[in-house]
């Protein structure tokens, strides 16, 4: 039978795949260790992270075998070697740890570490040329150049692990690159989609964490609630597949069940579907350039019936406007939309800040930011991460101002 060729041929990766995961307690770790039980026969387990979940790291590392672990907290490093007393396991504690985790020579590494936390282990399995699952979207959104730069001078494949990058990734390869008009990623909307501005103001951290389709990690979910997310998520994508702000656009699409289209200069619009299950694109991530047998729930489109789309509003979501402003504005700006994102977050979920100020910190930080006339060019991943710890200091010292002050 013939058929028509795919564009990504099949390239032999049979045999044993080694693989690391970074943050494998956290919810991308849980989803990608989900697929790798799955498949023993498939993959080998290297290295395994976690910030101080020992308990958990540690019976991960014995259920999978692994080689090496390690835990961030470097007060915990005792407390690990306890847990993996007999079992033969390596172990490390401390920043320098998780990135020895990430240079150990895995083939495949899921680089799932939340926040800009990520981005040093991130660029240790770079550096290396290995095959990297990228959850971790602050590494893009702070130091996206030198991260992409960096991969294409190791030869490193990056493999998109989030679901809108990892759809853009399938679809893109229906056509080249000087067809494509445009990218248009989908928002769930989050918990706050239909509430009026001064009820998003007030939501409570419960609230935030109520995301109606998909299970998730702390922050994420947070940044799901205030469009953040789908800020990031747009630096991201401009990062990973060389496109102008003009070139992605955002649709609202509250069943996440499109979460991803390419449009072609035919205008061919082409999508990737599946059930909002993260495990599906980590699972095209662990498969690839293969398929392997996924782990979601087969998608039944006539149960669900009804596929809806609305415009996002970016008056009750200020933050995804201010992500096309610091893509705009370059010279270090996203770095420091994140930096400053973060310090909201961190201070909305110790109840220093209402929700409504998460918007607001960032665009006070990025504002001064700018006027300070601190927007210059990077060279280099170490002037990102040190436009991190400033912005970080900036937004800070920022808070308590936006904190006192009513909407
Ligand atoms: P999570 O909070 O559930 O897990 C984070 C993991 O990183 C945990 O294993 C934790 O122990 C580890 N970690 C946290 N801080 C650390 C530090 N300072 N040093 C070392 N390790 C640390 O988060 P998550 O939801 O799994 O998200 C992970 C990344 O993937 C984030 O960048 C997120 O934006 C991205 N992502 C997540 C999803 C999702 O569905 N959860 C989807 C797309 C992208
Ligand atoms: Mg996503």
């Amino acid at each position: 039978m013939s058929a028509v060729p795919l564009r990504n041929a099949k390239v032999a990766a049979s045999g044993l795949r080694s693989v690391s995961v970074l943050g494998a307690t956290g919810s991308i770790g849980d989803s990608t260790m989900d697929l790798l039980r799955a498949s023993p026969e498939r993959y080998q387990v290297e290295a395994l992270t976690a910030n101080t979940n020992v308990a958990g790291l540690a019976k991960l590392a014995k259920e999978f075998n692994a080689r090496f672990v390690a835990v961030a907290d470097p007060a915990r490093l005792s407390e690990l070697r306890a847990a993996l007393a007999g079992s033969g396991i390596a172990c490390g504690a401390g920043d320098g740890a998780i990135v020895e985790a990430a240079e150990r020579p895995a083939d495949w590494v899921m680089a799932a570490v939340a926040g800009a936390a990520g981005l040093k282990p991130a660029l240790a399995a770079v550096d290396r040329g290995a095959h990297v699952a990228l959850a971790n979207k602050e590494c893009l959104v702070c130091a996206g150049e030198f991260f992409m730069d960096r991969a294409a001078k190791a030869g490193a494949t990056i493999l998109p692990a989030d679901s809108e990058h990892n759809a853009l990734f399938q679809a893109l390869a229906s056509g080249n690159r000087d067809e494509l008009t445009k990218v248009i990623i989908t928002a769930s909307g989050g918990p706050f989609r239909t509430w009026a501005a001064a009820d998003i103001e007030q939501a409570t951290l419960a609230q935030a964490l109520k995301h109606p389709n998909w299970s998730m990690g702390q922050k994420i979910t947070i940044d799901s609630a205030s469009m953040m997310n789908k800020g990031l998520e747009v630096i991201e994508a401009s990062w990973l597949f060389a496109l102008s702000p003009d070139e992605i656009d955002v649709v609202v699409h509250p069943q996440s069940i499109i979460h991803g289209m390419v449009e072609f200069s035919d205008r061919s619009v082409v999508a990737q579907l599946g059930s909002p299950d993260m495990r599906t694109p980590i699972a095209h991530c662990l498969g690839w350039p293969d398929r392997i047998v996924g782990r979601a729930a087969p998608l039944d489109l006539a149960k669900i019936g009804t596929l809806t789309f609305e415009a996002p509003d970016y008056a009750r979501f200020p933050g995804l406007k201010l992500a096309y402003d610091a893509l705009r504005a370059g010279n270090g700006a996203t770095t420091v939309y994140n930096a400053a994102n973060e310090i909201a977050v961190a201070a909305f979920i110790a109840q220093r800040i209402r929700f409504g100020a998460i918007a607001r910190l960032v665009e006070e930080t990025l504002n001064s930011w700018i006027r300070a006339g601190n927007l210059a060019p990077l060279s280099c991943a170490d002037d990102a991460i040190a436009i991190d710890h400033n912005a970080r200091d900036m937004a800070a010292a920022l808070l308590p101002q936006i904190a006192a002050k009513a909407s």
